[in-house]
C-alpha cells in the first residue's frame, strides 16, 4: 500500500519536526516553505564572518534529564555544538543601577537570589517549587488534558502570592521584554513552563538557529520526504469537507491526505476559500485573537579584540520598567558563541516595537520603504545602542558596521500578522478560545506551531507531538518519544 501523503505549509521548527517524526513513520512528507532559507524564526543570516540570529537566541532545559533535553535527543538535536550559558548567571537583570543574577539549578537560584532579597527566601521556595511541579507536568501529563487548569491560572497573581518585593517581582520576571507578560491575561502554565526551563539550564548554539532547521531536514530527506523552498502556498482546495490539494504561488499542486499548517492559523483560514467547513463564526473567532508585540532587532558586527564575549544574557530595563504593565524601556542583549570564546564578534540587542510605529510603511516591499523608514531604524537603533552602554560600557565605539530588522521584517518573512513576535496571546480567563487545538474544522487539516499552546522552542516541540498524535495516535507518540 502507497504510503499516506502529508504535505506541511511553513519550514519553522514546528513544521519541520511534525515532518521529521511523520517521515521517520513511513507518511511521505512534503514541507513547503515559501522563503528562501527554511526555520521560520529559527533563520541566521551571515554578513562577513558574522552568523546573526533572526529570532531564537537561547534555550532551557537541555541538561541531562530537564525539559527539553528528551525532546531534542529524539531529533538528533542534542549533538549540535550547544553551550552552556554561565550557571551563576544564565541572564543577568540590570533594573536602573541595580544588577541580579538569575543562576541556573533550583537550588543555585534561590540562594542568589536570596543574597539579595534575604526576607524573601520564603517566598522564593515556594515559587521554584511551584515552578518546578509545571515543568515536571509537561511530559507526564502529556495527553491527559491535566495540564488545562494550569491554563486557567493568572501568572502574575501567583508571582504576587508567592513574592512580596515589588523588586523581587520585577527581577523574577526580567527576563522578558515587554512582549508577551500582560498583567491581566498571561497564564501560569506559560510563565512556569518557560522560566522553569531557564532555570534548569540555559544554552547557546554556536553557528545559530539554522542549524536545528538543517538538521531535522535533513532528517525528513534521510526518511524519504523533502523539503521545498520557494514555494509559498496561497490556496488549500477543499472537496466535500477534506483538503485535497495545495497550491503554491507558482501553480504547482501538491495532493495529500493529510495537510499540517505551520503558520498563522489566521493566516491559514485565508487559504481556504470561504463557503466549505470552514464557518464563518470560526474565521472571526481565529482573527480576533490578540497576538503579541513585535521586535526591533540591532545585530551588530563588533570590531575583533575590543569587547570580551559575556556568557550569560542581558536584560537591561529602565528603573521606571515594568513589563507587566507595558511601561518603561527594556533591551535583551544577547552575544553571539565566538570561534575564540574570547572576544565577541557580533551582539543583538532586541527591543519590542509597537506595530502602530511602523503602519505608515506597512503597504511598502521589503528593501524598498523609502528612506523616511531607514531614518526611523537608525533612530532606534541608536536609542537601542546607548542604552545598551549602561551594560556594556564602550559597546557604540566597539561596533563596526550594524543591521537593523522591524516587526515589519518579521511579517514578511515569516508571515505572522503584524509581525508578531510570539503569535497568539493566551488568557488564563477564558483559556478555552485562547488555548488552540491542533484540529480545525476541516477533518483533514492540523494546525501546528508557536500560536496553539505555548511559544519557544520548547513550546513549538511540545505542540509538534501533539500535532503529530492526531494522526499517529496518542499510545504511538508516547512510545515513540518514551514518555
Ligand atoms: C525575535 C524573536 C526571538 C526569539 N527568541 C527565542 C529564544 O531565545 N528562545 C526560544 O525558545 N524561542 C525564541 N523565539 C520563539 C521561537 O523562535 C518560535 O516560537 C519558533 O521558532 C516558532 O516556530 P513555528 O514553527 O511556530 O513558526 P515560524 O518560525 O513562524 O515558521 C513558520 C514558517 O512558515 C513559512 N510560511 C508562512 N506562510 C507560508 C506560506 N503561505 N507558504 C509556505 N510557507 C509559509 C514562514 O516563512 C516560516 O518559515 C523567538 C522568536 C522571535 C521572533
Amino acid at each position: 500500500m502507497a504510503a499516506q501523503r502529508v504535505i506541511i505549509i511553513g519550514a519553522g521548527l514546528g513544521g519541520l519536526q511534525c515532518g521529521y517524526v511523520l517521515a521517520k513513520n513511513g507518511y511521505d512528507v512534503t514541507v513547503l516553505e515559501q522563503g528562501l532559507q527554511i526555520g521560520g524564526c529559527l533563520q541566521t543570516y551571515r554578513r562577513g564572518k558574522a552568523v546573526f540570529d533572526t529570532g531564537f537566541h537561547y534555550v532551557g532545559g537541555l541538561g541531562s534529564g530537564e525539559s527539553l533535553e528528551w525532546l531534542f535527543k529524539y531529533y538528533g538535536l542534542d549533538s549540535l555544538p550547544w553551550v552552556e550559558l554561565d550557571k551563576d548567571c544564565v541572564d543577568r537583570i540590570v533594573i536602573g543601577d541595580n544588577s541580579y543574577s538569575l543562576a541556573s539549578g533550583h537550588g543555585n537560584f534561590v540562594d542568589t537570589l536570596s543574597a539579595s532579597f534575604p526576607a524573601e527566601r520564603e517566598g522564593l521556595c515556594r515559587y521554584i517549587s511551584k515552578l518546578q511541579s509545571v515543568g515536571d507536568t509537561i511530559s507526564s501529563n502529556f495527553g491527559t488534558g491535566e495540564t488545562m487548569p494550569l491554563f486557567g491560572m493568572s501568572a502574575y497573581d501567583f508571582l504576587c502570592d508567592c513574592i512580596s518585593d515589588p523588586l523581587l517581582r520585577k527581577v523574577l520576571s526580567g527576563a522578558s521584554l515587554r512582549l508577551k507578560y500582560d498583567r491581566e491575561t498571561l497564564p501560569l502554565y506559560i510563565f512556569a513552563q518557560i522560566n522553569n526551563s531557564f532555570i534548569q539550564s540555559g544554552w547557546r548554539l554556536r553557528g545559530g538557529g539554522s542549524l536545528i532547521a538543517e538538521r531535522l531536514s535533513e532528517g525528513i530527506k534521510a526518511f524519504g520526504g523533502r523539503v521545498i523552498t520557494r514555494s509559498k502556498v496561497e490556496l488549500l482546495k477543499e472537496t466535500d469537507g477534506r483538503i485535497t490539494e495545495a497550491v503554491d504561488s507558482d501553480g504547482n499542486l501538491y495532493p495529500g491526505d493529510f495537510f499540517i499548517s505551520d503558520i498563522h492559523p489566521a493566516a491559514t483560514l485565508e487559504l481556504i476559500p470561504e463557503g466549505g467547513s470552514v464557518k464563518k463564526v470560526y474565521r472571526r473567532r481565529i482573527s480576533s485573537l490578540r497576538n503579541s508585540k513585535g521586535v526591533f532587532t540591532v545585530n551588530a558586527v563588533i570590531k575583533p579584540g575590543v569587547l570580551p564575549y559575556v556568557n550569560s544574557n542581558v536584560y537591561l530595563h529602565s528603573e521606571d520598567a515594568d513589563v507587566w504593565a507595558d511601561k518603561g524601556m527594556s533591551l535583551m542583549i544577547s552575544y553571539a558563541v565566538p570561534d575564540d570564546g574570547k572576544y565577541a564578534t557580533n551582539i543583538d540587542l532586541l527591543s519590542y516595537l509597537d506595530f502602530t510605529e511602523l503602519e505608515k510603511w506597512s503597504e511598502g516591499k521589503p528593501m524598498r520603504r523609502g528612506e523616511e523608514y531607514e531614518a526611523f531604524k537608525r533612530a532606534y537603533a541608536e536609542d537601542c545602542i546607548r542604552f545598551a552602554e549602561k551594560a556594556v560600557p564602550g559597546l557604540s565605539g566597539a561596533i563596526e558596521r550594524y543591521y537593523t530588522s522591524t516587526s515589519l521584517t518579521y511579517r514578511d518573512y515569516t508571515a505572522t500578522p503584524y509581525g508578531s513576535a510570539f503569535g497568539i496571546m493566551k488568557d488564563w480567563r477564558s483559556p478555552l478560545t485562547t488555548v488552540l487545538s491542533p484540529r480545525t474544522p476541516v477533518e483533514n487539516l492540523l494546525l501546528t506551531g508557536q500560536n496553539l499552546n505555548l511559544h519557544g522552542v520548547l513550546g513549538v516541540s511540545m505542540t509538534s507531538l501533539y500535532t503529530c498524535a492526531q494522526i499517529l495516535g496518542l499510545d504511538k507518540i508516547k512510545k515513540e518519544f518514551g514518555i
